[in-house]
């Protein structure tokens, strides 16, 4: 179980992944090993006797968390559950489970995502008596991102519209006992503030913080992770100037100079060597890096050979930079053997990935998108689960908040509010205490939100009792009560124009009611409830696929920290990246995008091909594409349009690829 952190490490990852104690600073290039070192670094400190409690590794994605944990658990043989490798959110959500009620929220509190933000957005509007069409809800949703972690503000006097909409946003996300995104983060802060009891205790728990992608760690995170290494010091951060493409949301070096001004006694360890990439890809990468002035100088080298030459591809539109893409992979994959994980296809933006994801699909490639939103954490999908839990659990008042008004049934946050009081008063669920409020004779509400109440809560009645009596047929029962409440309607009224989302929408829940279907019928589930059920697709909804052998498809931004042998990237075209929007903007978003393409020119490991469609459609138009300025920055000599990677070199090495291929049928 034991390693050799010497023999692993170069001397200067050695000397970050071995000094444990005070604060440490690495602002390194791509590839130079950060993350690695950051793990090793964190066996090395359960070596030496720390424990695995307290210590805090806090890392982009959930994804990159759950395989840190994985490797220490290889290293040292401590579990992952011990371990606190997390995401920031994921950290803010453990601390308010355990807090939350000092802020005068319930512990069983909901999050909500993007989507339900927008939606309660729009009921918000709506109740307000605003014209939902007058607004732009992701702008909007954006904006109080801004206002809620400080970045911005609305005029003094506090008269505004917005500032309205906002002050209502606020008071009904409570109401739902709901937290956003930016919730995880600024009521922890709060809760320091407002409780120094709980931030001594927590800080007392970690007494060693790590924290890898600095550079993307918005200030308020990084008031986080300050205010719990302020005492003892012990915190590293890792990260990469160059690699900062998240300043929209309020992260960039500012948090580097912070931290530097913060923690003046701070060790700096600088790592230039990268383990990851070719000569070529390198070179091409610091060619195109040097052109933004304002970063810490570094230079990366490698030791890897020069390597294959960067491939051009220029197809004549996207359905056929598609079907190019995927005719490479399988050229590649014959040739070197390689399986479809090692293959990585990056775009600029998430409106890019159904073209590509659609070919796939056609042509059988297997794929998967990765960043993107699973399955489960589809609104509509939540939406008829949370259906489902309230009929075999009326108890579960998180979900009968979700469904209360969904679809839009009028009733407003002074409403859901009489309901939680009466529910508190009478020690019952939120179900019953709609059924009281609506019988109630004082409760000073009018008739007719009384009868949507009664109608709410006689259809929960009515479907609990046929799930009861459905034996297995109870995904018909569910079925019949999407058509009942005109869920389709409701998604109409919300994509009016969009035909092809509404079909989407009600797809997911024809697929997960299949899905449900198939567990009823399934002679194995004798015994288990729906109740279980529906707990254990909770988890494995969450559980990690990611060991599936599949070509990843992302966006740039969600390919920040992984690596391929063979890297894609589709659409480079201006407009594109840099993308339009930063054109009109200024020095410094161009400067964001050139970082955003740095990040995915040093995905590659071996291979790199880079795409630029001659035209591309814009709504049905095709227009001619103009290839990224940034192309011209990367030197023309590591550059081919020609490709003979694809194709096997020699006759040894089909013979070779033959060999290897009967002896999987002898295995077999
Ligand atoms: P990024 O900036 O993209 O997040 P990084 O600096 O975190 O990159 P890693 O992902 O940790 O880099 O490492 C890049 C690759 O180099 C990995 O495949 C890793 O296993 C390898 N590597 C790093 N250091 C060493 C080393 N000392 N010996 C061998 N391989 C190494
Ligand atoms: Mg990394």
């Amino acid at each position: 179980m034991s390693f050799d952190l010497r023999r692993e490490l170069n001397p200067e990852q050695y000397l970050a992944a071995s000094t444990i104690d005070g604060p440490l600073l690495i602002i390194a290039g791509a590839g130079s090993g950060k993350t690695r070192m950051l793990t090793f670094r964190v066996a090395h400190m359960l070596e030496n006797g720390i424990s695995p409690h307290s210590i805090l590794a806090l890392t982009f994605t959930n994804k990159a968390a759950a395989e840190m944990a994985e490797r220490i658990h290889d290293l040292t043989g401590v579990s992952r559950k011990e371990l606190m490798a997390t995401t920031f959110h994921a950290f803010g959500m453990k601390l308010l489970k355990k807090y939350i009620h000092l802020l005068g929220y319930k512990d069983n509190f909901t999050i909500f995502d993007a989507s339900d933000v927008q939606t309660l957005l729009s009921d918000v509007i709506h109740n307000l008596g605003y014209e939902e069409a007058d607004y732009n809800f992701f702008e909007l949703a954006s904006l109080f991102s801004d206002v809620k972690t400080g970045r911005a503000s609305f005029r003094s006097d506090g008269k505004s519209e917005l500032s309205h909409v906002y002050t209502e946003y606020q008071k009904s996300l409570k109401a739902y006992n709901a937290l956003d995104f930016d919730d995880l983060i600024m009521l922890p802060l709060r809760l320091f503030a407002e409780h120094p009891e709980t931030l001594a205790e927590i800080r007392k728990t970690y007494s060693h913080i790590l924290v890898d992608e600095f550079q993307d760690t918005s200030l308020t995170q990084y008031s986080i992770v300050k205010e719990l290494a302020w005492e003892h010091r012990n915190l590293c951060v890792v990260g990469d100037d160059d690699q900062s493409i998240y300043s929209w949301r309020g992260a960039n070096y500012r948090n580097i100079i912070m931290f530097e001004s913060d923690f003046p006694e701070r060790l700096e360890i600088k790592l230039e060597r990268n383990y990851r990439s070719t000569g070529t890809i390198l070179e091409a990468a610091n060619n195109v890096i040097v052109h933004n002035t304002e970063r810490k100088s570094k230079k990366l080298w490698t030791q890897e050979s020069v390597g294959s030459m960067i491939h051009r591809l220029e197809p004549k539109d996207e359905d056929d930079e598609a079907a190019m893409i995927i005719g490479k992979i399988r050229e590649l994959r014959f040739a070197h053997d390689y399986p479809w994980k090692n293959f990585g296809v990056l775009v600029r933006t998430n409106h890019m990935l159904p073209v590509l994801e659609n070919r796939f699909l056609l042509t059988n490639t297997p794929c998967k998108i990765s960043g993107g939103a699973s399955f489960f954490d589809r609104k509509e999908v939540k939406d008829i689960i949370s259906y489902l839990r309230l009929l075999v659990n009326t108890k579960d008042d998180v979900s009968f908040l979700r469904v209360i008004n969904v679809p839009r049934r009028g009733i407003g946050r002074k409403t859901i509010e009489k309901i939680r009081a009466t529910a508190e008063s009478n020690q019952c669920s939120l179900h019953e205490a709609c059924s009281l409020v609506s019988i109630a004779t004082d409760s000073g509400m009018k008739g007719n939100q009384k009868k949507t109440l009664a109608d709410f809560f006689a259809l929960i009645e009515d479907y609990r009792e046929k799930l009861f009596h459905a034996g297995k047929n109870k995904s018909k029962v569910l079925m019949a009560l999407v058509e009942n409440i005109s869920y389709k309607d409701y998604v109409i009224d919300q994509y009016p124009t969009n035909e092809k989302a509404v079909n989407f929408k009600m797809g997911s829940i024809r697929t997960f009611n299949a899905m449900f279907g198939r567990w009823e019928r399934d002679p194995d589930n004798n015994g288990s409830s729906v109740f279980d059920y529906l707990n254990r697709l909770a988890l494995s909804g969450k559980e990690n696929t990611d060991d599936d052998d599949k070509v990843h498809l992302m966006t740039m931004h969600a390919s920040k920290g992984l690596e391929f042998a063979v890297v894609f990237l589709a659409g480079i075209e201006d407009h594109i990246i840099p993308h339009a929007r930063t054109l009109e903007e200024n020095q410094d978003s161009l400067a964001e995008e050139r970082r955003l393409f740095y990040v995915a020119l040093t995905r590659a490991r071996k291979h790199l091909y880079i795409s630029t469609c001659m035209a591309r459609h814009r709504g049905k138009e095709l227009t001619a594409s103009v290839p990224s300025r940034f192309l011209l920055e990367i030197p023309a000599h590591l550059v081919t349009t020609e490709d003979e990677e694809a194709k096997p070199a020699s006759k040894e090495d089909l013979s070779r690829i033959l060999d290897k291929f009967k002896a999987k049928l002898d295995a077999k």
